[in-house]
């Protein structure tokens, strides 16, 4: 079952992520740049933790696969072949009311009643009306050097209206009684006889026959709980954009199911879909013209396509073999949401299997397996994680077969990583377009040819966030006087904990635990990233590593230089985030037991 967003959960993480030092928001103190975020100090070593541990297992670990480092600015050509400039796009909509823009596949369906405005006439008199009532009629009341516009209509007639005694009420705000003020208006001018009957004739026809001063139509959605008011509130909005000052309106109404016409915001309208394309174009050298163009690689996957043969000659792989990279990659996100799920520059851990077609659909699966094992030993629990088959109609058109492997964020089951068989498509498009071959000698079989390709494509911006959503959790533990409090814990696995271990002398004005503490964060420095703290009572600085995931602290205590004990000289506590349990361990015996711990 999909889980329901949990609103609160994912406030509460990225408060966190903000208030000690994983994600802060790109140009924040400029007011920001959407769907950008920069790492603080914590985030940056989870992300490398993360970076290091897949580099580890895809690389290192293997014999069939390398690495490389592709550049981010993309040849047109690259990208042209790749399919890229023509066809990556997304089908965007925007709201008529704000123009704010949204992913068509994205707007979910809503109920309600349709309110239709097919056109809206204006109150105030339009500009040929408002002439001959402005020069006409009320010229010489206008006090000299005063401009006057169409919005001062309803002083205009007012002062007319005084000055030759009609007594015309001052109108309401509602269209309505402005309507039926110029209507009074005309009556009475043509009783005047200094007034010649065509001009309040053309005054009349302008304004009652005139045509509407906007023929522009518009449908809005009154959702559950909104009043008929919200609705023409919005439909005022709508047409005072068009230059309609008091929007007059008859609306027609049905009821609708399950539409994706309107905006999840406000209910107005969506322009009907159009393609945007996703990449960030650039231009390269002094001068701008069609040929200096360049892009910011959407996916890091075409370097390695683009590079194939170049490695293949100088690794001396065979097939099946990969290769692997890890790198920024761009795109002009629609509509960038949920944190850094979907950010438009994000970090992509990629690996291309290359392999005989025949081997295709086991490598898929075989790559699938190995991949939600990753997930599992950096942490992320099985029960999170779930596959999804791509159905055909979703796929790539050249896609014989494709997983989605999805996680349950706090705002619901999304992608966290896409194995696809890609079958020969890319290589065979850059060999077209090049004109340079991309094929493999088989030198069992004398035979040449196009390999297939296996893709297992990770976020790693997203597996991040998988990683620090898995990990938050609250629970109680007691405070320096024995009350329990709420505890906040990030259950990293030590493997992705930014600090491992964290070193706190008993207290700070005690030069020889001062100086013991420090010998063993110099031991310790050597085979992980440590923390040293002797600010503030023992149990806050526990509090203060157990937020941000430190699973391991060490104290230095008065057993610790053997002043209570002799046995326990050179002893010290040892301090586990998950159990809170402590043990007594050597200090020499530190590198060893963490060590093991951690990996
Ligand atoms: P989505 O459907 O969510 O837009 P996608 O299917 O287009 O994703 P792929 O092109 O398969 O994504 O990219 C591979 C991986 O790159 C994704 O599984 C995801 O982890 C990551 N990724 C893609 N787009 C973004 C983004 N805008 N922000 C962060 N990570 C992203």
């Amino acid at each position: 079952m999909n889980k329901s967003p949990d609103t609160q959960r994912m406030e509460k993480i990225v408060s966190l992520c903000k208030r000690r030092g994983f994600i802060f928001q790109s140009s924040e103190i400029y007011g920001g740049l959407n769907g950008v975020w920069d790492y603080g100090p914590l985030g940056v070593e989870l992300k490398r933790n993360l970076k290091n541990y897949w580099w580890r297992v895809m690389v290192h670990e293997r014999d069939d696969i390398v690495g490389m480092d592709g550049s981010i600015l993309t040849h047109p050509a690259v990208l042209k072949a790749s399919g890229h400039v023509d066809t990556f796009t997304d089908p965007m909509v925007d709201c008529r009311l704000t123009q704010r823009r949204f992913r068509a596949d994205q707007v979910p369906g809503q109920s309600g009643t349709i309110y239709k405005f097919d056109q809206a006439r204006d109150a105030i008199p339009p500009e040929s009306a408002f002439e001959i009532l402005a020069i006409n009629w009320a010229k010489e009341l206008v006090p000299a050097g005063e401009s006057v516009s169409r919005k001062d209509s309803i002083r205009l007639a007012l002062l007319v209206s005084d000055h030759r005694k009609f007594n015309l009420p001052t109108p309401k705000v509602d269209p309505s009684s402005v309507f039926k003020l110029f209507i009074e208006f005309a009556d009475k001018m043509s009783a005047q006889p200094d007034i010649s009957k065509d001009d309040v004739e053309n005054f009349r026809k302008a304004y009652v026959s005139g045509p509407a001063a906007s023929g522009d139509s518009i449908r809005l959605l009154q959702r559950k709980g909104e009043d008929k008011a919200t609705i023409l509130k919005r439909a005022d909005a709508f047409y005072q954009l068009r230059n309609i000052l008091i929007p007059m309106l008859s609306p027609s109404t049905e009821e609708v199911t399950d539409s994706r016409d309107f905006s999840p915001e406000n209910g107005a309208e969506l322009t009907p879909p159009r393609p945007f394309n996703l990449m960030f174009r650039t231009s390269m050298g002094a001068t701008e013209t069609e040929d200096s163009i360049a892009y910011l690689r959407p996916e890091t996957a075409q370097a390695i396509f683009v590079q194939f043969k170049n490695i293949l000659e100088v690794s001396r792989k065979k097939l099946p073999f990969g290769i692997a990279q890890i790198g920024k990659a761009f795109r002009n996100e629609i509509n960038p949401r949920n944190f850094t799920f979907r950010s438009r520059e994000f970090e992509q851990m990629e690996l291309e299997y290359f392999c005989r077609a025949e081997e295709g659909m086991k490598l898929l699966d075989y790559w699938l397996g190995e991949r939600l094992k990753f997930y599992e030993n950096i942490g992320i629990g099985r029960d999170g994680l779930h596959v999804k088959t791509v159905s055909d109609e979703e796929r790539a058109f050249y896609s014989k077969g494709t997983y989605d492997i999805e996680f349950d964020f706090p705002f619901g089951r999304q992608e966290l990583e896409g194995v696809a068989y890609r079958t020969d498509y890319d290589l065979l498009q850059h060999q077209k377009a090049s004109g340079k071959s991309l094929d493999y000698f088989d030198e069992e079989t004398k035979q040449r040819f196009v390999p297939h390709v296996v893709e297992p494509s990770a976020g790693v911006d997203r597996a991040v966030l998988a990683l620090i959503c898995e990990a938050y959790s609250e629970d109680e533990a007691p405070d320096e006087k024995g009350k329990m409090e709420t505890r906040i814990v990030l259950r990293f696995h030590p493997r992705m904990a930014p600090i491992k271990c964290a070193v706190f002398p008993l207290l700070k004005n005690k030069e020889h635990l001062v100086a013991k503490a420090k010998e063993i964060v110099d031991l310790l420095r050597p085979h992980m990233n440590v923390f040293y703290d002797e600010s503030g009572a023992i149990g806050r600085r526990y509090r203060r590593q157990d937020e941000i995931g430190t699973p391991f602290g060490v104290t230095v205590d008065f057993e610790t230089l053997g002043e209570k004990d002799a046995d326990l000289r050179d002893t010290v506590t040892l301090r586990d985030r998950d159990s809170m349990k402590q043990e007594r361990v050597l200090v020499k015996d530190l590198p060893g037991i963490l060590v093991s711990r951690i990996t």
